[in-house]
């Protein structure tokens, strides 16, 4: 069977300095804020090259809060692509703010830059870019929207880890980032962990208050907050990991290399790189296209292949947004009725990545 994401033996990598740090933070006997997570949020930053970096529990958390340090006024709008996994859509409402879909494009499966202007308002306050499935959004049509509209730039950087656009890491292209550590991320904790980055001192305090209750100093309340933070455990493995994320992340390029040098099938679409930059990819997952996307999801599968739709219903076809059931978003539709991805983990072996595409090869 080759797994999709086979997350025991992507951690048991790391086990004996996992062990030895995790017996760290039982011997101190101090498990939230403390000296992991300082040295996990401080690398971390270095990493990404932002002056701060703040821990939280998840990634919605990072992402909520760091729209919410913003300030922004009720029915403000955020921009944001329609065919996002629905966590960025929820940081979103979830402070009272109006988002505004754009379509991808469907080359990037990314926010398409040329859809964006015709739809900032009056109320537009930010765009959000997604770095969907580890690939860099190619941020200078942003970056020119946002001076020219004076709008904050945020990334939702869930899937990203590592990436560069233009030689700067994803997470340090906007005013402020949001991770995800979510186990099968390609940084991942052992269980829910997240970060927000910026370059930005009065947004950084500002977040850090208000994943703490809203306190800026003990037992005085600035903000009415909430409790979100990176327990020490986590840190401590995410920082065990990071070391090793550069060495995962390229695997993952060799593998999608090697995919998209081997697999050749008239019935599948495969994902397109951005021009020669092959760094800005982080392949999070190796999304292809097809016609007969449950047919193919089906033959994989009795060929012990394991696969996942990411994602099948898009977010304006969700119960939980019904005021746009009716709306459409056809590039976005199009996306999710015909994307399957399939394995890329960096411990996979050659085998199993030859053998995916010789299956794939062989559909028909
Ligand atoms: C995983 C993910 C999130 C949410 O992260 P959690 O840690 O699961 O809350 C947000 N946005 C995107 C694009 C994601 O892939």
């Amino acid at each position: 069977m080759i797994k999709f994401l086979d997350l025991e033996k992507i951690n048991n990598r790391f086990r004996d300095e996992i062990d030895s740090r995790l017996a760290g933070v039982l011997d101190r006997g101090w498990y939230l804020l403390g000296q992991e997570n300082q040295i996990f949020t401080r690398n971390f930053a270095k990493y990404i090259g932002t002056r701060f970096c703040l821990g939280v529990a998840n990634g919605l958390d990072a992402l909520t809060l760091m729209i919410r340090a913003y300030d922004f006024n009720p029915g403000d709008e955020i921009i944001v692509p329609a065919n996002t996994y629905i966590a960025t859509i929820l940081a979103i409402s979830e402070n009272g703010l109006r988002p505004v879909l754009v379509e991808p494009d469907i080359s990037t499966l990314n926010i398409d830059p040329e859809k964006i202007e015709e739809k900032i308002t009056p109320r537009t306050r930010a765009i959000m870019v997604v770095h969907l499935y580890g690939r860099a959004v190619q941020m200078d049509k942003i970056w020119e929207l946002a001076k020219k509209y004076d709008l904050r730039v945020f990334e939702d950087c869930a899937q990203a880890h590592g990436a560069m656009y233009n030689g700067r890491r994803t997470g340090n292209l906007g005013d402020a980032a949001a991770f995800s550590f979510y186990p099968g991320k390609n940084l991942g904790a052992l269980g829910d962990a997240g970060a927000i980055t910026t370059n930005d001192e009065n947004i950084y305090n500002k977040v850090k208050a208000l994943a703490n209750y809203g306190s800026d100093k003990k037992y005085h309340f600035l903000y009415r907050g909430k409790n979100s933070r990176l327990d020490e455990i986590h840190a401590a493995v995410l920082d065990v990991k990071l070391a090793y994320l550069d060495a995962d992340n390229q695997r993952r390029r060799q593998i999608a290399q090697y995919y998209l040098d081997h697999i050749k099938n008239p019935k599948i679409v495969l994902p397109t790189m951005n021009g020669a930059d092959e760094y800005s990819n982080v392949w999070h997952v190796f999304p292809v296209r097809t016609d007969d996307r449950d047919r193919l999801g089906a033959y994989l599968a009795d060929n012990d292949i394991q696969t996942i739709i990411h994602y099948p219903i898009p977010p304006h076809k969700q119960p939980a947004y019904a005021e746009w059931n009716n709306c459409q978003y056809p590039i976005t539709e199009k996306i999710h009725e015909t994307i399957i991805s399939l394995p890329v983990s960096p411990v996979m072996t050659h085998q199993d990545v030859q053998t995916v595409a010789e299956v794939v090869n062989a559909f028909n």
